[in-house]
């Protein structure tokens, strides 16, 4: 493997969290005619993150990126592969063992108020955690929630309110608040400011980056918006029907990518400069993403791929080194493929 790739593939230090060969597949019983059928949600995702690193997921909804995000916290038993915790396999461990480990893996939902319990208050959301994990004597709690709100951008008189007094914006950042509580060293974050105002969803990134700088926290950060992902990201991992069909380095991805999959994505992504944006072409791709119970033969992104040809349909293309990233397409790397999209 080249040295650009190997080191994309590998993270950008050692790895304080690893995916390995990931499967998960959930099964859907059959009725009286009808056989059963296996959702495939995940086939074989491999990934690794560096401590105070930013990895990316991103893909058209469906793709498996959140199923990712709930196998990686272990919310989601997967049906087989690997998930390293700082060397230690999490798939295999259970009851305390597992419990010690899982507080240095925390993660942050999209909807912040589904996330935390209604009937508590905003004390004992983030104390009752500190508690179970003895993370804080009683009597120094209420201390370290008030510290942990201020970290987070808000006062202490936000602890005897309840999820319901608070903005989004706020319900998030005690959402993130509360993952602080456990001194996570990776947290994963599932679309965590989509269901937030894009004035405040400036805010939340803001503060998820000044806290990776202060606390050396890796982060997945599991979106659809890529031009968020361009913003944050050290690495992007791009999703197709439940596999990596590229993952690069995010700043060589701003340049050029190298699936067409990828390059239809990139392409719909909004760009600030408004010349570029007049000078850009949107690949619009046919058709809707296949149904994951009968994933498409061969290469599964053949039945929108507008440079298919006959191989693809008949061969699984691997996920493999192509100059500085990796790539699951037949052609990626020969001579001017994927084609230039023209203005
Ligand atoms: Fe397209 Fe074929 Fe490459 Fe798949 S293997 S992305 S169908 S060109």
């Amino acid at each position: 493997m080249a040295d650009g790739a190997s080191r994309v593939a590998s993270a950008g230090g050692a790895p304080i969290l690893e995916v390995r060969e990931l499967v998960k597949h959930y099964p859907i019983r059959g009725g009286l005619f009808s056989p059963s059928q296996m959702v495939h949600a995940l086939d074989g995702v491999s990934l690794s993150v560096a401590r105070g690193e930013t990895l990316a997921v991103v893909g058209e909804s469906g793709c498996g990126k959140s199923t990712l995000a709930r196998c990686i916290i272990r919310l989601e038993q997967p049906t087989s592969g690997h998930i390293l915790l700082k060397g230690a396999d999490i798939t295999v461990l259970a009851g305390r063992p597992l419990r010690e480990l899982r507080r240095a893996l925390q993660i942050v939902f999209q909807d912040p108020y589904a996330s935390l319990n209604p009937r508590w208050s905003i004390a004992s959301l983030i104390g009752d955690p500190m508690r179970l994990h003895g993370l804080a004597a009683r009597g120094e709690r209420r201390g370290r929630v008030a510290s942990l709100l201020e970290t987070v951008g808000l006062g202490p008189e936000f602890m005897d309110r309840y999820p319901h007094e608070l903005s989004g914006g706020q319900r998030q950042r005690v959402a993130i608040a509360r993952a602080l509580a456990m001194q996570p060293e990776v947290i994963v974050c599932d679309e965590p400011v989509s269901a937030l105002d894009v004035s405040i969803q400036a805010q939340v990134i803001n503060l998820l980056k000044r806290l990776q700088r202060q606390f050396g926290i890796a982060y997945i950060f599991i979106s659809h918006d890529l031009s968020l992902v361009k913003h944050i990201s050290d690495r992007v991992a791009v999703m197709y029907l439940g596999q990596i069909v590229e993952l690069a380095e995010t700043r060589a991805a701003r340049r050029r990518v190298l699936h067409p999959y990828s390059q239809a994505l990139f392409s719909a992504a909004p760009v600030a400069d408004p010349q570029a944006a007049a000078a850009r072409k949107r690949i619009i791709l046919a058709g809707d993403v296949p149904s994951p119970i009968e994933p498409p033969s061969g290469c599964r992104f053949h039945t929108r791929c507008p440079y298919r040809q006959d191989r693809c349909a008949r061969e699984a293309p691997q996920l493999r080194a192509v100059e500085d990233r990796l790539v699951r397409c037949h052609f990626a790397g020969e001579p001017g493929f994927p084609p230039e999209v023209p203005a």
